[in-house]
């Protein structure tokens, strides 16, 4: 028992708290690839201008947005200079970053996710996290059951694909959405971090980049499992008395962020009506079959849907500028 009362877990957060991290598969390559379906099945990379030239004639400073599954095969991955990529593999099919066409898709996705589950945290361009606590089905298979639901809805909106994430907090869910990628859906319970969360490579915690991993290789920790067991003090004396204590928890699971709903980035007014829980809670208690039947819930949704609108055109931009200079893995 904490000082609020509530039972707590191996993870360290509420126990009941169920939270998914939704994250699309190889974004703008998929939705370039809606509009190119001969270039399916080939290696396919995203970046760069319009007329830069193509293939091994590209010349520019560009990099690589996003690699298609077959393009990651050969190596390639976002954030590798262009040149480079299409040194690696001549035959990759460069395709010229279209973001008006990625935001309409991320709209087009975030809503059909609101149709199940309101509470969302826009994360940028093409990931959010989602609060399934209250969702009607989420006892099921530990939240598999509302994952597929979403997924479903997803698909019928983009015909794009997605993986999901679901475990007790945002870190564990980030983590989990990456076991299963690409379309998979994956759950973690707190329990389960000894065996499938520990093994991991300390990259795999969002927050711990490239510099904290060679740092952490030189203490001997490779592993999250291995950070976990690494002495708090000699953590602190690393990395200081703020995020070396930060590392330790995230090692053991714990996180007990919440899911924030509103953006600094959205209008007071937008900002105003994103913070009238009402609403929100009542569209998160919305199934597509009782929306059918009722009303008034579908006026919740109706208005909630704009401001998931504004919150991705406002903020989708500020993802995916922060997300290539940190993130190991691709949109
Ligand atoms: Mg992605």
């Amino acid at each position: 028992m904490n000082m609020s009362g509530q039972s707590f877990s191996v993870g360290g957060t509420p126990a009941d708290r169920r939270i998914a991290h939704l994250d699309m598969d190889a974004f703008y390559a998929s939705v370039e690839l809606l509009r190119r379906p001969d270039l399916r099945g080939l290696p396919v990379i995203v970046g760069g201008g319009r007329d830069s030239g193509q293939g091994a004639d590209y010349r520019g400073r560009g990099v690589v947005t996003t690699a298609s599954y077959e393009a990651r095969a050969f190596g390639l991955r976002s954030g590798m200079p262009l040149m480079r990529a299409l040194a690696m593999c001549p035959d990759a099919v460069r395709l010229p970053t279209d973001f008006d066409e990625y935001r309409r898709v991320s709209r087009l996705f975030k809503h059909a996710i609101a149709q199940i589950a309101a509470v969302i945290e826009d994360r940028g361009i093409d990931e959010v996290y989602v609060d399934l606590t209250a969702v009607p089905g989420v006892e099921i298979e530990g939240g598999a059951a509302v994952a597929r639901e979403i997924k479903h809805e997803v698909f019928a909106a983009t015909s794009l694909t997605c993986s999901i994430g679901i475990a007790p907090n945002k870190l564990l869910a980030k983590i989990a959405s990456e076991l299963a990628k690409p379309d998979g859906i994956t759950v973690v319970e707190a329990g389960d971090i000894p065996a499938r969360i520990w093994p991991l490579p300390v990259g795999r915690i969002n927050g711990i980049g490239p510099k904290a991993t060679e740092k952490l290789a030189h203490l001997g920790v490779r592993t999250v499992g291995e950070l976990a067991a690494l002495p708090l003090a000699r953590l602190v004396e690393a990395f200081g008395p703020t995020y070396g204590p930060w590392m330790h928890e995230a090692a053991l699971g714990h996180d007990d962020r919440p899911i924030v709903t509103s953006r600094p980035a959205l209008s007071r007014a937008d900002r105003m009506r994103m913070s009238y829980s009402p609403t929100v809670y009542c569209a998160s208690m919305v199934t597509p079959r009782l929306r059918a039947r009722s009303a008034a819930a579908s006026l919740c949704i109706e208005s909630i849907t704009p401001l998931l609108g504004a919150a991705t055109a406002r903020g989708g931009a500020q993802g995916s500028g922060s997300k290539y200079s940190t993130r190991r893995g691709a949109v």
